[in-house]
């Protein structure tokens, strides 16, 4: 079996190190990921600029663009094999709500999905330097031998969030649903040193709305949450909605 891990994170971050480390009980590893931290880099693909590989170590590239180049360029043109799964983590915080649409995390899982590859998404609960990334990495393999053994259903990842806590004290996990945050998204301006204003984004603590049911829930208590996410965005009800509509 061969898997393929990445991250946002990068190719040095301790959660990607913990879950090449834990995958390799199911088989080959090859770990292609960011030369450096690319979070919130959503599914964005390098198309403007040429992209270089960087051998580290055996099994060990890094790429000097996107989480979804890396599982675009290691599936088409670095890998000697075409994987047979694709896991993305542990990555430092958690992906959860809609947040999920900038993660860079999720969107190497998705980009995987979109070539026919199962995939994982996993998420470490935490802003802690050094959280539980080896005990999120076991969780992300007994997940993974999960979807080996039964098969994804078409067009679906499954994102984890695993909270940041000993496997002793973690809670049954949860399949849950897409939560939701409040959105009080707020921008800082600040003046630079030649005069020259500049701004910061997103410089809050997320605000979620605890629902039962969702991935924020289930993280809030301290359950593993793991969410189907499906590929297919069509809103169904609101086709019949707006084919009423006079365009
Ligand atoms: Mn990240």
């Amino acid at each position: 079996m061969h898997i393929l891990v990445t991250n946002d994170d990068g190719i040095h971050a301790a959660g990607v190190l913990a879950l090449a480390e834990a995958m390799r009980e199911m088989g080959e590893v090859v770990v292609v990921a960011p030369d450096r931290e690319r979070s919130a880099a959503g599914h964005s693909l390098t198309l403007h600029s040429p992209l270089r590989i960087f051998e580290l170590r055996d099994g060990f590239f890094a790429v000097d663009g996107t989480p979804t180049d890396c599982v675009n360029m290691g599936i088409h043109n670095m890998l000697p094999f075409k994987p047979d799964l694709v896991v993305s983590g542990v990555n430092h915080g958690a992906n959860l709500g809609g947040d999920i649409t900038y993660s860079g995390t999720v969107a190497a899982a998705i980009e995987a999905t979109l070539m026919g590859i199962p995939a994982i998404a996993v998420s470490l609960a935490t802003y802690e330097r050094l959280g539980h990334f080896a005990e999120a990495a076991q969780v992300a393999l007994r997940v993974a031998r999960q979807v080996v053994e039964k098969g994804l259903p078409a067009d679906t990842l499954l994102n984890v969030n695993v909270p940041d806590c000993p496997l002793e004290e973690m809670n049954a996990p949860l399949i849950t649903r897409q939560g939701k945050r409040s959105f009080v998204g707020k921008v800082i301006g600040k003046t630079d040193p030649r005069g020259r204003k500049y701004f910061w984004i997103g410089s809050d603590e997320p605000d979620f709305n605890d629902y039962e049911g969702t991935d924020i829930h289930a993280i809030n208590r301290g359950h593993v949450s793991i969410t189907p996410l499906h590929l297919d965005l069509t809103n169904y009800e609101s086709m019949k909605i707006i084919s009423g509509w006079d365009f």
